[in-house]
């Protein structure tokens, strides 16, 4: 088994992963992995934008808009820091290269539903995708970042709750044990252990499920959104979104006598019901969404990917109604962190859709969680750097006085035996992986609903 020492490994290479290594010190070595290719995150599905605080004046109403449609369960000082770093990240993002739709050179703002304000920066209808080509192009620029894709991690190294690396499955399925003075799980959601759900599939919630397992801290775990509207499809596949930004631009929901049936720019939950309700009401298994009500802009040219791929299916939306169907989409709950990002075990931290800070509370805001990653993230990264000095090598009374370059490499000399006893790892347990796996989807399924028979 392959022993490697990094400074800090990062799980996931979506927008929160790349952020955190983008704000660490030039000179800490740092792995980043990701379990699928680099173009497999949800970041690069990301359709509508991203919010920002407009100008000062916007501030009460972005706040109340998220604490409303978070049914006020949110974390107010989590609301309040992700507002106020907004714009500081948006001109990070446009000095990385990020593109965002401008009109005679200034930045243009959409609206989705239960904003009531235009505050959503988007680049047409693939904003995810142009700020984490970007944000990953930095990332290869940078010489003290490995890359690793097809490696999953599959658990961590820890005792006397601290964290100390993971252990990880490589491309070529070999266990690797990975020491790093701080991990930080970027994971993304958990829309794979779910049959219906835009999310990729390999995002199984795999940090949830290790928090479970070696008692870390989660929160709001039955906090699960639902996207009222992604293409109805009787395939089994990864659902697609139609953002939310057309309605928000004047597309209209409608039953199957062709009637409007709810004020579709209400927050996500709300909209999701009023549709399951209708097909029940209907006995059908889809709604309607037309576009055609979107007047004064050319819809193939402010959402040619969502036209582009309605067409694929045979459906024209400059003519024809879309089918439509709610699916899983976001996961509002997650591991525990403080606003930096910091979990319940020392030395770990979460960012991104994986964590739960409280910005979300009981239902997201749209367009808020690209920010809340981006955000969160940097505030990781930074505290990372800020913390105590205590390593992983002091714990094991290896010499105060070496460099902690030297202390680090000197854990690396470690003998795997030596490994095995000290993190009492089963690696047993791993061996069948199918196995493995379906046991952490199981563990999460039966929190979500120890949670849910509680209320
Ligand atoms: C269709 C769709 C549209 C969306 N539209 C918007 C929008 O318009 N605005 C907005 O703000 N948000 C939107 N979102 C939500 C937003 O895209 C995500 O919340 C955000 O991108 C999450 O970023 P992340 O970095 O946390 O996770 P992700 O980008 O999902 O990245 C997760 C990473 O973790 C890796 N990973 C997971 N488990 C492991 C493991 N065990 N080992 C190794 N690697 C692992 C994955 O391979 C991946 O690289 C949308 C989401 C979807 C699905």
């Amino acid at each position: 088994m392959k022993n490697s020492v990094y400074d800090v490994v990062i799980v996931g290479s979506g927008v929160a992963g790349c952020f955190t290594a983008l704000h660490l010190p030039k000179e800490w070595k740092i792995l980043m992995i990701t379990k699928s290719s680099l173009e497999e995150s949800d970041s690069f599905l990301a359709q509508g934008g991203i919010c920002v605080l407009k100008d000062e004046n916007d501030f009460e109403s972005f706040y109340e808009d998220t604490m409303k449609a978070g049914h006020y369960e949110n974390r107010p000082e989590a609301v309040r820091e992700m507002i106020m770093s907004s714009r500081a990240v948006i001109n990070e993002l446009i000095e990385f290269g990020v593109d965002f739709h401008t009109e005679n050179g200034k930045l243009c703002y959409t609206k989705e539903g239960a904003h009531s304000t235009n505050r959503i920066l988007y680049y047409k209808d693939v904003t995810g995708k142009e700020i984490i080509r970007k944000l990953l192009a930095r990332v290869k620029e940078l010489e003290n970042v490995t890359i690793k894709t097809n490696t999953e991690m599959i658990d961590i190294l820890c005792k006397d709750n601290c964290c100390d690396g993971i252990l990880l499955r490589n491309g070529e399925e070999e266990l690797e044990v990975v020491f790093a003075r701080h991990t930080m799980w970027a994971c993304g959601g958990i829309g794979g252990i779910y049959e219906n759900s835009t999310n990729y599939t390999h995002l199984t919630g795999d940090a949830l499920a290790l928090s479970i397992k070696h008692n870390i801290k989660i929160k709001n775990i039955d906090y699960v959104q639902i996207h009222p509207t992604t293409l109805y499809s009787n395939k089994k596949e990864r659902r697609f979104l139609i953002s939310e930004s057309v309605r928000g631009e004047g597309a209209i929901l409608l039953n199957k006598n062709g009637e409007r049936f709810v004020d579709e720019l209400q927050p996500r939950d709300v909209v999701s019901k009023a549709i399951f309700e209708q097909m029940e009401k209907d006995g059908t298994e889809h709604v309607w969404l037309s576009m055609m009500t979107i007047d004064d802009i050319d819809v193939t040219k402010r959402f040619p990917y969502i036209c582009k791929r309605c067409m694929e299916e045979g459906i024209d939306v400059t003519k024809d109604l879309i089918p439509v169907v709610p699916a899983q989409h976001y996961f509002m709950g997650g591991v525990d962190v403080d606003l930096n990002s910091h979990t319940s075990m020392r030395h770990l931290y979460a960012s991104g859709e994986t964590c739960c800070n409280g910005v979300h509370g009981a239902n997201r805001l749209a367009s808020n969680s690209l920010l809340e990653s981006l955000v969160f993230a940097k505030n990781a990264a930074l505290h990372m750097n800020k913390v105590d000095k205590y390593t992983i090598a002091e714990r094991y009374n290896i010499t105060a006085e070496t460099s902690r370059e030297d202390r680090l490499n000197s854990m690396s000399k470690w003998s795997i035996d030596k490994i095995i006893e000290k993190y009492n790892i089963d690696l047993t347990e791993y061996e069948d992986y199918e196995g493995y796996t379906q046991r952490k989807k199981d563990a999460i399924w039966a929190e979500i609903n120890k949670e849910k028979r509680k209320k």
